[in-house]
């Protein structure tokens, strides 16, 4: 089946979608987050038992989030992309939704793996991620809390409680709590809105409304062709990043932008990295906040600091995932981050299903959903 999201994966909330607002399950006047928002309201509300989803900057991982679901965000390179429209090549990646790590591991036993259709799937064995669901040991797993990322400006207190009683939990079950620190946490939202924006601009140069995309009526001449198409074919956020991109690409800013945020971005990797020299896992928040309230009407600004917690893994082209840990004073699910290092898809799956045996906050359902079962 097909579901909404947000036009060209481009938002958090699904509701720049050409087709309208998607609601949430668990409460009817909250987003599902975005931009994969119906796959994640499709299996919250059990109208399907598992989705996929692209994750751009965090879009498999906050709508999972919002929806009180498991979803994983491969590394860069293990699933294939073949059939999908592009946003920001050098982040995009497909993976699963669902309500449990262990269905999201039989999903990833059939997505994973090269294909020659898609240049940058990496040409490497796959894990049995089902069989692997109990080989990583909790006890003296090291997960690492990034200092800076519990200082964030818009944190919510019910957030951040539910994270740390998860994060107890995990260590009750013989997990290591170890204080980190990720110092280019202040360049993430700067540095993702210019990288994806400029490959988004490139990508969707290709809707000129002659050989591909829509086409406007009766244009009058070329530059009227042109500009009717791509200002009747985008929506309001796609114009907005493509007029962005287009600007850090121009001759004269390229240097100052595009160029000194790749080089951002490389930071940004090391200082995971680093991270990974003593630790196994990252444990942030998967968002600041639950789920917003359709028609909230955020300014682009405030939407793209939403994405805090999700967009540094698509830079640094780590694999995370998002599993539920209970629920905020209005009963809207929160969510737990935990990012590996490369290729540690398996170790991620393991450590929430185990975690999920010990819990059950991945089992409760939205009242919709008991009307659908
Ligand atoms: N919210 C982010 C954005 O708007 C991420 C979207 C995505 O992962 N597709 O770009």
């Amino acid at each position: 089946g097909k579901v909404n999201m947000d036009e060209f994966a481009m938002g958090s909330t699904s509701e720049s979608s050409y087709f309208g607002a998607t609601k949430n399950p668990w409460a009817l006047d909250r987003v599902p987050g975005g931009s994969s928002g119906g796959s994640a309201a499709v299996i919250a509300a059990d109208l399907a038992p598992f989705a996929t989803g692209t994750d751009t900057g965090g879009s498999i991982r906050q709508p999972a989030s919002f929806c009180g679901l498991t979803g994983l965000k491969p590394t860069y390179g293990r699933v294939s992309r073949f059939g999908m429209i592009a946003y920001a090549s050098s982040l995009d990646q497909g993976g699963p939704m669902a309500r449990s790590a262990e269905d999201c591991a039989y999903l990833m036993n059939v997505m994973a793996g090269h294909d020659a259709k898609d240049s940058t799937s990496m040409e490497k064995s796959v894990d049995d991620y089902v069989a692997n669901l109990d080989n990583t040991t909790l006890n003296g797993l090291r997960i690492g809390i990034p200092k800076q990322y519990f200082n964030v400006d818009g944190l919510s207190n019910d957030v951040k409680v539910r994270v740390e009683e998860s994060l107890k939990k995990l260590e009750e079950l013989g997990a290591i709590l170890v204080e980190i620190d990720l110092n280019m946490t202040e360049a993430y939202v700067p540095t993702y809105y210019l990288i994806a924006p400029a490959e988004a601009s490139s990508n969707l140069s290709r809707y000129d409304g002659v050989r591909y995309g829509y086409r406007c009526d009766e244009p009058k001449d070329i530059l009227d062709l042109y500009k009717r198409s791509r200002s009747e074919g985008f929506g309001a956020e796609v114009q907005r990043r493509i007029l962005i991109g287009t600007y850090a690409l121009s001759a004269g800013y390229y240097d100052a932008y595009y160029v000194k945020a790749q080089k951002v971005r490389r930071l940004i990797q090391q200082d995971f990295l680093k991270a990974f020299e003593s630790v196994d896992v990252v444990a942030p928040p998967a968002a600041p906040t639950t789920a917003y309230k359709i028609g909230a009407d955020l300014t682009p600004v405030e939407m793209y600091l939403g994405d805090i917690y999700t967009i540094a893994v698509n830079l640094a082209g780590l694999p995370a995932i998002n599993a539920p840990v209970g629920f905020d004073q209005d009963q809207l699910p929160v969510g737990l981050q935990l990012i590996g290092n490369y290729w540690s898809e398996s170790q991620l799956l393991s450590i929430v299903h185990q975690y999920q045996q010990h819990t059950d906050f991945h089992t409760q359902r939205a009242a919709i959903a008991e009307e659908n079962v």
